[in-house]
């Protein structure tokens, strides 16, 4: 048999600064990989599946945002290409930029109605071991 080839277009290669943030990538997207596998075994809760996946892919991206956005180690090439290729999102991690939505957990708890994860531990009449139902947020209000 012969080799087979795999063509890369430049335009699909990875900027600079890639190969630097792969290795940590990878650890994240092997994580997620074994999650998702998961989900076909009958034994596991589904809900708490759905909070880990939710948890790796938080930091996943807190990750992105931090190197981007807070430690300026990531240029916008990168940024966008990771963007384009669905590492990250952009969506989420332009929320963390608003004033409020610091420490967002994710899309869904702003959806039509407001989460519960959304108000202030300090109004909010829950017990202290509440987690959000739509995926295991234990409080994301800014100044909690
Ligand atoms: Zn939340
Ligand atoms: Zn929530």
């Amino acid at each position: 048999m012969g080799k087979v080839i795999i063509k890369v277009s430049p335009k699909n290669q990875p900027p600079d600064g890639f190969d630097k943030i792969q290795p940590t990538l990878k650890k994240f997207e092997e994580r997620l990989k074994i999650l998702q596998d998961e989900e076909f075994n009958p034994s596991r809760p589904k809900n708490e599946l759905y909070w880990d996946i939710h948890r790796i892919d938080h930091q996943k991206n807190r990750y992105i945002y931090s190197l981007y956005y807070q430690r300026k180690l990531i240029d916008k090439p990168l940024y966008l290409w990771l963007v384009k290729h669905k590492f990250i999102n952009n969506e989420l991690i332009s929320k963390w930029r608003k004033q409020g939505y610091e420490n967002l957990c994710c899309l869904q708890c702003i959806g039509e109605t407001v989460c519960v994860c959304r108000v202030p531990k300090s109004v909010r009449k829950t017990n202290k071991d509440f987690k959000c139902i739509k995926c295991g947020c234990k409080g994301c209000a800014s100044s909690d």
